[in-house]
């Protein structure tokens, strides 16, 4: 029978040699072949066996699957990971491997695919990015163990791991430059009270937050969040279920048992998590972070088969820390990826000048959760202006910083027994890049050309990088030198990574070992004269152990006379004739021997270096944080010199004066192109009358982008980073709020226009005058007259009601009369030239209002058919000769339903108006153009 891995190379294999009967094993039970849904994992307690006498191994498959009955299971058979019944169907579809069929079952064929082990990692990130969840089965003895008890008894396996998105820790499945977070989320009695806990298995941090139904959409949404775990019940508030509902549609949602988020449960798990007597030694924590930590301790726990999850201590983020940005404003804003998903173009991708996967984690989670405390952002401003004004240390800093490796996670994979010799080298390896910086850095604050005292945030990293609170790493450092090779496998289960000279011991097993492979070579010698046949070689392979070979012409003389007796013949081949004798098997098992001694001294000398790591890892740790911390400082301090970027000033106040600024990405995308970014200015603020400003100006003009750009400052600004301005002044923003108006969200079944209006409800209802917000177009998604109306209260809402800082952008040019009433309110509009009839941007802000829209002329140039583009320019000059006759500003039907509340008049030619007003010539296909056309001029025939 063979099988075929279709991947590219089309590998064909036949299945590996029969591991004690295993090979043909059939009659799996069909019916027990479980389905998937990959987001519920659970390994059940009791096994259920196959009742109709299926085959040895098959019944061991069938036990252990029924453990896990929502992952695909692994089963390790030899140099292959099986997959059987419904699981091989899906991964060979989810892979596209062919799927094959191994015996039957009740008359049927057991469907099965198979992925090599020695590349299972690929399949397996592969898997694991649909949304599967993977149990990987191994095989827990060795065949030769196994047949001590009968020979034809199966290997004995089991599931040693749960590969989940959110509990991954290999280098090959997880990005280096992106958080890889869990998250469980705990609802309490009448869901009040409700936490989120946060883990990075990748690296132990461990955190919990608050929440509540209003902010968990928000407060999931800072996360670079791989898998959310909530409790498996039907007993929760209604609210809290739908809100579940929703997550469940753009997270890896998980339902675990509600069980282990019981309070008891989950207090238990913590306390022999961290082997402590209460939690109060954690630090101080309500029932629902409690319930939240417990259950993802539990959770990971599961997935690792039992084995205790190496997490930092927990620590408690209050939403009062950081700026709250929720998830809408995050996505129209970019900041951690584009619309389409890609980090490439986002906020966090164009302004990181990190070196390291740590620093770009680091850079992420700040701009992620800005800060709100002054003295905070302050201190990192300092260390960004210490590397500027130290500029000289700034290039052997990067130099060292690009030889240090990923502390943080080679330590999480060894505290949880999935490393090996290379995370421990990389543990060294960073340690010396730790002292190597913090020498760098310490010449920098002290030597002839030092500039300032070095700032408290990096006095603080100098000492966590030599470990000073914890006796320092010289003796770990040293002790990893000497013990380890300067080139070690992946593996330790692969032996010869520990260097010579560490072990005397080893060194001894060792010396037998490669003394041996010298008396083989003297008896190939030996051997040869003997024979007197110069091919003579003496080999080696799996199946015969030490041979020796001959070729077929010299064969007859080995098999013959005296020699036959010192020569046993083993095989004929067509090109060789091969014999052992009793020197040869007998050396063959002494080396052996040595081998296995050797590599299981290797194995204890490994458990030992792991154990001296694993007492110094918190300290490991904070030199990990502190190597990423002077990652992104250095990166800021790059960018600044790169891209022009200063240092903003900031306070408690409630200022807003960007001078120059510049919208991050869309310079660098211009820079690109050769285009100049033209700066523009923006001042919000309390004394100077305006705080609000309502910008107006043509399609394309560059009113978003104006926009976007004073956000985007606040963010890095608040993160600690400097900015792309000349200036900038700002009083810390608790919020941010950025709305584009009718962005789709059909995907969650509701209007466009809905999903606007809820937005901007969530904006009036909830921004204080520390807020920002960001209004792009709001009420566009509705009829001019409903939309214009909308857009009228919102901006005297937020102008009255909220007092926040914001920025308006409009085409609803009624609305810029509201600056008569409205004391705190501006026009800005964004300055246009007319140019042989066609529309010139400036990209220019300037007082006052457009005088224009220029939909028609932004229609040309987009390529609108001429006869459309000449007949609705026609069209306009009629409307506006009309509108100048009828409409004074006061008779606009908006003032006119301030002198008569409430119902604004309609006009009689509005049919023409509405149909004129609800062409939107960037979105018509030259089909509709014409289609509209028509309408037009059937209209204007009517008036
Ligand atoms: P619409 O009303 O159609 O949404 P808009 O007025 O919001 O348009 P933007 O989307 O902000 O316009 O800008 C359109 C394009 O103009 C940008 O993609 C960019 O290429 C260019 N642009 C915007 N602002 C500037 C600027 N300050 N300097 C140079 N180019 C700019």
């Amino acid at each position: 029978m063979k099988h075929t891995i279709a991947t590219g190379s089309n590998s064909a294999r036949t299945p590996g040699p029969a591991v004690n009967g295993e090979a043909d094993e059939s009659n799996g039970s069909a019916s027990d072949a479980p389905s998937k849904t990959p987001a519920k994992i659970s390994v059940k307690k009791s096994a259920a066996a196959a009742k109709d006498g299926p085959t040895p191994v098959m019944a061991q498959f069938l036990s252990i699957k029924a453990r896990v009955p929502d992952a695909l299971l692994f089963f390790r058979m030899g140099d292959f990971y099986e997959l059987f019944f419904d699981d091989a169907t899906q991964a060979a579809g989810a892979l596209d491997i062919t799927l094959t069929k191994r015996g039957k079952h009740q008359g049927a064929d057991i469907p099965m695919c198979g992925v090599p082990f020695h590349a299972y990692e690929n399949y397996l990130a592969r898997l694991i990015r649909q949304g599967f969840s993977v149990a990987i089965c191994e095989q827990v003895e060795t065949p030769q163990e196994a047949k001590k008890r009968g020979a034809k008894s199966v290997v004995e396996r089991d599931i040693v791991r749960i590969v989940t998105p959110g509990t991954l820790t290999e280098e090959s499945l997880l990005d280096a430059r992106n958080n890889n977070y869990l998250a469980s989320l705990a609802i309490i009695g009448n869901g009040m009270d409700a936490a989120i806990a946060c883990v990075d298995v990748s690296t132990g941090e461990f955190f919990v937050r608050a929440t509540s139904a209003q902010s968990v959409k928000s407060d999931l949404a800072s996360l670079p969040l791989s898998e959310l775990l909530v409790p498996d019940t039907d007993n929760l508030p209604a609210d809290w279920m739908a809100i579940l509902d929703e997550l469940g549609q753009g997270t890896q949602l998980t339902r675990q048992p509600a069980r282990i988020f019981s309070s008891k449960h989950a207090e238990r798990t913590l306390l022999e998590c961290f082997e402590i007597q209460s939690t109060d030694g954690l630090g101080v924590f309500d029932r629902a972070d409690i319930s939240a930590m417990g259950a993802a301790i539990s959770y990971i726990e599961l997935t690792q088969a039992g084995r205790k999850a190496a997490l930092l201590r927990p620590r408690r983020d209050t939403a009062e820390t950081s700026m709250a940005i929720d998830a809408a404003t995050r996505t129209s804003l970019e900041i951690e990826r584009t619309q389409s998903g890609a980090r490439k173009g986002s906020l966090v991708a164009t302004i990181d000048r990190t070196l390291t996967g740590p620093g770009a984690r680091t850079l992420g989670a700040r701009i992620a959760a800005p800060l709100i405390n002054v003295e905070a952002i302050i201190q990192r401003q300092d260390e960004v202006a210490f590397f500027l004004a130290n500029d000289q240390c700034l290039t052997p800093l990067r130099e060292a910083l690009k030889a240090v490796p990923d502390m943080a996670r080679a330590l999480s994979r060894l505290l949880l027994d999935r490393g090996g010799p290379r995370d421990l080298l990389a543990i060294r390896t960073g340690l010396q890049g730790a002292r190597a910086l913090a020498a760098i850095i310490d010449e920098a604050a002290k030597g002839p050309q030092a500039a300032g005292p070095l700032p408290h945030n990096l006095g603080a990293a100098l000492r966590d990088l030599d470990g000073v609170d914890d006796n320092g790493f010289s003796a770990l450092i040293s002790l990893l030198t000497k013990s380890l090779q300067p080139d070690v496998p992946m593996l330790a289960r692969d032996g010869g990574f520990i260097e010579k000279g560490y072990d005397p011991a080893l060194d001894e097993v060792c010396k037998l070992r490669d003394e041996s492979r010298r008396v083989i070579a003297g008896l190939e010698a030996q051997y040869r004269d003997l024979t007197g046949v110069k091919a003579l070689k003496v080999r080696q392979n799996n199946v015969l152990g030490f041979f020796v070979e001959v070729p077929p012409s010299h064969g007859d003389r080995l098999l013959t006379g005296d020699h036959a007796e010192t020569f046993i013949h083993r095989q004929t081949l067509a090109s060789a004739v091969r014999f052992t004798t009793g020197e040869l098997a007998d050396l063959d098992s002494r080396i052996s021997r040595a081998r296995d001694e050797a590599l299981a001294r290797e194995l204890d000398l490994y458990e030992e270096l792991v154990g001296a790591v694993s007492e110094k890892s918190d300290a490991i740790r904070k030199a990990a944080a502190a190597i990423a911390n002077i990652d992104v400082a250095q990166g800021f301090a790059r960018l600044a010199v790169e891209e022009n970027y200063i240092r903003p000033q900031i306070d408690n106040s409630l200022a807003f004066t960007i001078i120059g600024a510049r919208h991050p990405v869309v310079e660098t995308a211009l820079k690109k192109e050769g285009t100049p970014f033209i700066a523009n200015d923006c001042t919000l603020s309390e004394d100077d009358q305006a705080h609000l400003w309502l910008v107006t100006g043509p399609n394309m003009a560059g009113k978003s982008t104006f926009l976007r750009q004073n956000a985007l400052i606040a963010i890095i600004a608040q993160a600690g980073g400097y900015v792309p301005a000349t200036s900038c002044h700002l009083g810390v923003a608790d919020r941010l709020f950025s709305r584009v108006g009718a962005s789709d969200d059909l995907a969650r079944g509701r209007s466009t226009f809905m999903v606007e209006m809820v937005e901007t409800a969530a904006i009036l209802n909830q921004a204080g005058e520390r807020a920002i917000v960001i209004l792009d177009e709001i009420g566009r998604g509705t009829s001019t007259f409903d939309g214009l109306s909308i857009a009228w209260a919102a901006v005297e809402h937020l102008h009255d009601r909220n007092r926040c800082r914001g920025l308006f952008a409009t085409h609803y040019h009624e609305l810029t009369a509201l600056d008569q009433r409205l004391a705190r309110l501006r026009n800005v509009s964004m300055q246009v030239r007319e140019w042989k009839g066609d529309v010139v941007f400036l990209h220019d802000v300037g007082p006052g209002t457009a005088d224009r829209s220029y939909g028609v002329a932004v229609g040309r140039l987009a390529g609108l058919p001429d006869a459309v583009v000449n007949r609705a320019n026609e069209v306009l000059a009629m409307l506006e000769s009309r509108k100048e006759e009828q409409n004074s500003l006061e008779s606009l039907p908006l003032f006119a339903a301030l002198d008569s509340e409430p119902t604004p008049q309609i006009t009689p030619d509005s049919a023409l108006k509405k149909a004129l007003d609800d062409i939107d010539p960037d979105r018509l296909t030259p089909r509709e153009a014409l289609e509209a056309l028509y309408q037009l001029k059937r209209h204007s025939d009517d008036i």
